[in-house]
This record gives structure tokens, sequence and C-alpha cells, in this order.
């Protein structure tokens, strides 16, 4: 396999990180992201497969070492450890991952582990049911608790928690999550809500910023320590308890962390972005459908990567909210 030269953008950013959609479908309906009616995509639009492991082994070629599967919710696409078996086999690829709500997560679990699936993350905003089901629209907090038990078992090289934060509604969430991510010794990372909500209900004054957070936390379990990185661009700033437990803000709003951005996304429909608030798509789908050439498909990469602008400007007057929501995309 002959490598090529790294996906480099205009600031100097190498791209080694790729977000991979495997459905916009999504067996719940989170409010900061899913309207309840939606249409998804039909399946014939969306990557099969092959051509998932095409694109990424193309990718992989080009530097590409550490793979998050998303959605929508991953774990309703059919087969979905046979994709994960695929991706793990290609040469260069370091690090495979999964984000997940969990509610599927319990019976595939060991599954996904056997066809190497290296980490997990399970998306979790509450342990209260009832803020869970306003949430989520969905009565199904037991489903995920047990979707993270199971994961523990499988001796994942790391299982963490995310949670979205929202301004009014998960204040209240923040301690019992602490808690329970500190006696489970799993890592928990907060999130800021970001406009990506199909509902277009966001507004700064919804988002609940990883500073009031972290004095939230700081007041119940003392003063937190920084902790260092995992690995340099990742887009969480990482703090330890006085216990030796993790915890990670993700300040995209509050704080952006652009500078260090080395992440690329295929939506399921077989888009690349170079952002999340893109406003701008390359269709490979469109490309491997008409038989396009390697050199082809890889131009196309270089010229979304070449494109990716500084920042992705959510703060600035002249903001454009992308057309796509979160689940569209791949968060
Ligand atoms: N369905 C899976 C899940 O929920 O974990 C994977 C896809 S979901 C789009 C990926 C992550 O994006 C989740 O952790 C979710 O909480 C987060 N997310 C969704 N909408 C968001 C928003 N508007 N702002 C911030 N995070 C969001
Ligand atoms: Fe589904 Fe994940 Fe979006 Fe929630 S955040 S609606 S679980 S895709």
């Amino acid at each position: 396999m002959n490598q090529l030269p790294p996906i480099t953008d205009a600031f100097g950013r190498v791209h080694r990180n790729l977000r991979v959609s495997v459905t916009d479908r999504c067996n719940i309906r989170c409010l900061y992201c899913m309207p309840e009616d939606v249409e998804f995509l039909p399946s014939a639009e969306v990557l099969s497969f092959e051509e998932i492991e095409s694109v990424v082994s193309l990718l992989a070629r080009m530097g590409i070492n550490r793979i998050r599967l998303t959605g929508g919710e991953p774990l309703v696409r059919n087969e979905l450890p046979v994709l994960v078996g695929k991706l793990k086999s290609i040469h260069g690829i370091k690090d495979l991952a999964l984000t997940t709500n969990g509610v599927l997560l319990a019976p595939r679990a060991k599954e996904l582990k056997l066809a190497g699936l290296d980490r997990v993350n399970i998306s979790l905003d509450t342990l209260d049911r009832e803020t869970f089901h306003h949430l989520t629209r969905r009565d199904c907090l037991s489903k995920v608790l047990e979707g993270i038990d199971a994961a523990l078992e499988c001796n994942f090289s790391q299982v963490r928690l995310n949670a979205v934060s929202i301004a009014g509604l998960t204040e209240d969430a923040i301690l019992p999550l602490a808690y329970f991510a500190t006696q489970r010794k799993i890592e928990l990372r907060f999130i800021e809500f970001m406009p990506l909500d199909g509902d277009q209900n966001w507004g700064q004054d919804k988002v609940l910023d990883g500073k009031q957070i972290r004095e939230i936390i700081e007041a119940e379990f003392g003063e937190l320590t920084a902790a260092p990185r995992d690995y340099e661009a990742q887009p969480s700033v990482d703090f330890r308890f006085a216990n030796g437990g993790k915890i990670g803000f993700i300040n995209p709003v509050s704080e952006p962390f652009c500078k260090s951005c080395d992440r690329l996304r295929i939506t399921a429909e077989g888009k690349l972005r170079n952002c999340l608030f893109s406003l701008q798509e390359w269709d490979l789908k469109s490309l491997i459908r008409d038989g396009a050439s390697e050199d082809v498909i890889e131009a196309a990469i270089r010229e979304c990567v070449g494109k990716k602008k500084a920042s992705h400007g959510i703060d600035s007057r002249d903001f454009v909210r992308p057309q796509k929501a979160m689940y569209q995309i791949g968060g």
C-alpha cells in the first residue's frame, strides 16, 4: 500500500481523525439534535459498508489513523460489527471508537468488542428518568444504564460518558453524573449545546458553559487539577478529581478549539465535511458510484480540507447555521 502525503489545510493543521456517520436514523429524539417528525435518507442513498471501507482505506493512506463511528444512532444500522471488523483491519488505523446513545448497546457490546472496537462513548445527559424522557422524548434511561454496564464488562480500552448541557434543563444532572462516573471509574465529559438542533431552538442563553459546570463540580468535589491530553488535537480540556477520576469539558461555544482541529467527517450519504459548521460538502458517494479514479477522489478530499476555515465562527456576527442538524452530519 503506497502512503500518500498527509492531508494538511491552509493553516497547517494535519488531519488524522475521521468521524464516519453510518446512518441518519435514530431510535430516540434528543431535543438538541433531532426533531420528532423527520424524513430519513432512503437506504439506497446511504453509503454501503464496502463504500465506507474503500474511502477509509484511501484516507488511511493519507494519514487518517483515528476513526469514530457515529450517526444518527450507529447501533440501528444492521450488522455494525461487520463494518467494525472491516475498518479495524485497514492498515494504519490505530484507534476505532463508537459514539452511541447506549439504548441498543447491551446485547451488542460483546460482539463489537470481538470485532475489534477499541473504545465506546455513551451519551447520557442525566440520570433522572423524567428529565431523560423530556430530553430524548423517549422513556428508556434503564436501557442506557444496561448498555453502560455491558460495555464495562467487555474490557474496551475506554468507556466514556458524554453529557450535553443545556441551561435551565441539566444543571441538576451535573453532580449525580459526576458521582455515577467516579464510582464506576468512567471518564465523564460535558459538551456545550451547539447550534445544530433540528428544531432550531438554540440560543446563547441556552448554553450552560463548561466554566459554570466546573464551578458546580468544584463546589462539591474540591479543586480539579489539570490532566494531560490523551492526544494533541483532542477537543476536550481534561482534569482530575482528587480521587484520581477524570473529567473533561468540550467547550466549542465558550472556548473554541478550532486551532488544533484535525477532524474530517463523512455523512451517512457520503458527503465529506471539513467542519461540523461547514456550509459546503464534497460528494464522495457520487464520485465512488460514478467510478471515479482514486486520484480524483483524493483531489476532492484535498480540496475539501484546503477550504477549511480557521474557525467555526459561532461567536461572529455573520455566523450562518448549516442547513443540516447534528444527526444528519454525525457528531
Ligand atoms: N446517537 C449517538 C449518540 O447520541 O451518542 C451518536 C450521534 S450523536 C449526534 C453524537 C453526539 O453529539 C452525542 O454525544 C450527542 O449528545 C451530541 N450532540 C447532538 N446534538 C448536539 C448539539 N446540538 N450540541 C452538542 N452536542 C450535541
Ligand atoms: Fe439520536 Fe444521538 Fe441525535 Fe440523540 S444525539 S437524537 S441519540 S443521533
